[in-house]
């Protein structure tokens, strides 16, 4: 039985990845959580309370850091700023939060000799051209697009560091785009569900041939623990599940889903710098760690999501005024 640290824990990975903790071992969770637009109290409801504790605070501040880390045998930091969309308007939070305060928790692990699990996103490594028969591996070199991607490119970079310079006991993630439950309605996946839910169309940025590699979010929080138990120290893994499909693809798959023709959405005009194709290569976990997706088949996946969508507006609905403005 340990104590783990989870950073960013109200928020769509991090309550995935403390319901999956509460599940499956006999852990302790303290969640540090900013609550953020994007972060829920909600998400973490109907979790043992002798086993589930929230900390409302931010990963920036080193008086709040300082003793949630000397405190745990191990940090899980998911928290970040997350949206691509938001970094392209508001950059500095991103550099704040995903910067600043992966350093903030660095120097507190380095301290304490805590071991750290940083979770990242394959965005770091840029896109591939959508004919490119490529895929990310853990070696490919970093190319990030977005003020998002950089600065969690950044935040890599500083965990390998502190890896190679002071020996910190620190594992990385990368993983590709995940879908499930809790996820806020900003993202594509339940933006479009919650329109359609709403009466209104889906819209597609573009041509909506940009390419995703989809994970089910309990697959990624399995790869996570699966990290903890059996990854070694200093290495950096790439979670994935290897089911590449166009944003067309997903919304015609969401409409025909929800009893609709799968030609009733819109295109809207691109997002800039849109990343083209995303798809990376998980053999190092599926051969080293031993984990493999549980969640094989996206649409039944994607059904269930719906489902949860459609039995809880009112975890999603207050977030839809903040998320149109
Ligand atoms: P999210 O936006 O749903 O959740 C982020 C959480 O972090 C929220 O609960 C928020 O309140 C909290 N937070 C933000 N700033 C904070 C701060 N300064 N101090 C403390 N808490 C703060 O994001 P998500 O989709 O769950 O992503 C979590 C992590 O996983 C991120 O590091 C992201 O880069 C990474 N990731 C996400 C995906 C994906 O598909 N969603 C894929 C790969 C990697």
């Amino acid at each position: 039985m340990m104590d783990l640290l989870v950073t960013g824990g109200a928020g769509f990975l991090g309550s995935s990845f403390v319901r999956h903790v509460i599940a499956h071992t006999d852990h302790r969770v303290t969640v540090l959580d900013k609550l953020t637009y994007a972060g829920n109290r909600a998400s973490l409801a109907g979790l043992p309370e002798n086993r589930v504790r929230l900390v409302v605070g931010d990963v920036i501040d080193p008086d709040v850091v300082d003793p949630l880390v000397e405190a745990a045998d191990m940090v899980i930091h998911y928290a970040a700023e997350s949206h691509n969309d938001r970094s392209l308007s508001a950059p500095r939070a991103f550099v704040d939060t995903n910067i600043v305060g992966t350093l903030t928790l660095l120097e507190a692990a380095r301290r304490h000799g805590t071991r750290f699990h940083h979770i990242s996103t394959d965005e770091v490594f840029g896109d591939l051209a959508l004919d490119d028969p490529a895929r990310f591996t853990e070696g490919s070199p970093y190319n990030p697009s977005s003020p998002y991607s950089s600065t969690k490119a950044g935040s890599d970079l500083l965990v390998r560091a502190w890896i190679r310079s002071f020996d910190l006991p620190a594992t990385v993630s990368n993983c590709s785009n995940n879908y499930g439950p809790y996820q806020h309605v900003e993202k594509f996946i339940p933006r479009q569900i919650t329109r359609i839910l709403r009466g209104l169309r889906p819209q597609v940025y573009g041509s909506g041939e940009n390419i995703r590699d989809w994970i089910h979010v309990d697959d990624h929080s399995a790869a996570v623990l699966a990290i903890l138990e059996r990854g070694s120290i200093g290495e950096t893994y790439l979670i994935g599940a290897e089911d590449e499909r166009s944003n067309l693809e997903v919304i015609e798959l969401i409409l025909s889903l929800m009893g609709l023709p799968s030609t009733a959405y819109d295109h809207v005009a691109d997002r800039p710098g849109h990343d083209r194709r995303y798809a990376l290569d998980p053999r190092k976990i599926r051969t080293e760690v031993g984990w493999s997706p549980q969640h094989e088949h996206f649409t039944s996946g994607l059904a269930q999501t719906i489902e949860w969508y459609r039995a809880n507006p009112s975890w999603w609905a207050p977030t839809i005024a903040g998320d149109e403005a």
